[in-house]
């Protein structure tokens, strides 16, 4: 999370974000599909991928990102912080920062 104290809607500041998953570190326990269906699903392999909100397909090629709506923002931020592989990772679209995840700032 943001080291500096900010709230989400102060790091996010209107820039469209997109998650993706490292599933090399993901330990299975579905918690950010409690958190978010919408955006994330365990898959038979036990893993957990992003869902293309248009498609409603799982998108599972390494470094597959969706779009964070809105609306599940905050459901999304709580995935990431919850995670127990740290490996949610939710980042600006414009510049590919990670704003929330691992290796934000
Ligand atoms: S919360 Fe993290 S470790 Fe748990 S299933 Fe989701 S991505 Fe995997």
């Amino acid at each position: 999370m943001s080291a500096t104290g900010e709230t989400v809607a102060e790091t996010v500041a209107g820039e469209e974000l997109e998650v993706w998953i490292d599933q090399d570190l993901c330990t299975g326990d579905g918690i950010c599909v409690q958190y978010a269906p919408e955006v994330f699903e365990l898959d038979i392999d036990g893993l957990a991928y992003v869902r293309d909100g248009e498609s409603d397909e799982l998108l599972q090629q390494p470094g597959d990102t969706v779009p964070v709506p809105l609306t599940l923002l905050q459901d999304v931020v709580d995935s990431a912080k919850e995670c127990p592989g740290d490996c949610i990772h939710v980042r600006r679209v414009r510049d590919k920062v990670e704003v929330f995840g691992p290796d934000a700032e």
